[in-house]
């Protein structure tokens, strides 16, 4: 038996090459290729993708093989297609292929961030929230305890990176980086 194979590949508009999107599969390039086409008619999951090809047509789609391995775990598969998501940039591709623990966190800041932006001058919402906090404080103290002995590698390994102040440019370990900022660098409020 031969080991199972997967690929990354590119789908592209035969007309404008331009337009593309990359993916992978471990059932075939053929296989992949013709649910690529059944899903232009049906449930559309990756709208970007989906609504391009229902405007061009379907038989304007072709594939091209980005790169062809061994199958070792549906992960792993992911990180390749990331890899050439990072490198090619794909304008029919909605979103990464994958994220690691960092960007998830990132995200996730960054979302929550906007909404909270979004809801400042709210004064009922900010007068629930603050209930809330207080009324969870005990279980978030918990909960943050639990997390930090979970993760604690982690954050001390960030914590003793080395960065560069982004204003100054000065080296020194993330740990500290907060401290300085506010010594060096204080904002206007
Ligand atoms: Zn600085």
């Amino acid at each position: 038996m031969t080991a199972p194979q997967a690929i990354v590949y590119k789908l592209y508009d035969v007309d404008d090459p331009t337009q593309f999107y990359v993916g992978s599969t471990n059932y075939g390039k053929r296989a992949r290729l013709s649910t690529h086409k059944c899903n232009c008619v049906g449930d559309v999951k990756n709208p970007l993708l989906y609504q391009y090809f229902q405007r061009v047509g379907v038989n304007n789609m072709m594939m091209e093989t980005l790169e062809s391995m061994t199958f070792t775990t549906k992960e792993a598969l992911l990180w390749r297609e990331r890899h050439w998501y990072d490198e090619l940039r794909p304008p029919l591709n909605a979103q990464r292929p994958i994220l690691s623990e960092d960007e998830r966190y990132a995200d996730l800041q960054a979302k929550r961030a906007r909404y909270y932006a979004k809801k400042k001058d709210d004064v009922e919402f900010r007068a629930k929230r603050l209930e809330y906090s207080r009324e969870h404080a005990e279980e978030r103290k918990d909960a943050a305890a639990v997390y930090y002995k979970d993760h604690k590698q982690q954050f001390l390994d960030r914590l003793a990176r080395i960065v560069e102040c982004e204003t100054c440019g000065k080296s020194m370990r993330y740990g500290s980086l907060s401290e300085h900022r506010k010594k060096m660098h204080p904002q206007p409020l």
